[in-house]
């Protein structure tokens, strides 16, 4: 009888996230003070990539009627001309 040795209930430590937990919270819930406001492109730039896009929900951490609200005014801001749609590489 050769029975391979097997640790039962042990299992390896799961490998370590490279990126540090870092609770994200909702900006405008948090603060009262932001206002979604699509003539205030200085907040909105905050959730806007350098290329010009809309961040997603996962990496500002809004919830989702922020998120909503905010590519709303994104929408607008561009519209309007205060955001750009693309930004070009040069
Ligand atoms: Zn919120």
């Amino acid at each position: 009888m050769s029975e391979a040795p097997r640790s039962h209930g042990q299992r390896p430590p799961r490998p370590q996230k490279k990126f540090f937990h870092r609770r994200k919270f909702c900006r405008f819930c948090t603060d009262s003070a932001i206002k979604i406001d699509y003539k205030n492109p200085q907040t909105l730039r905050d959730f806007v990539t350098e290329r010009g896009k809309i961040m997603p929900r996962r990496i500002t951490g809004n919830c989702a009627i922020h998120q909503r609200e905010l590519s709303l005014a994104i929408k607008r801001a561009r519209t309007i001309a205060l955001l750009p749609f693309v930004v070009s590489d040069n």
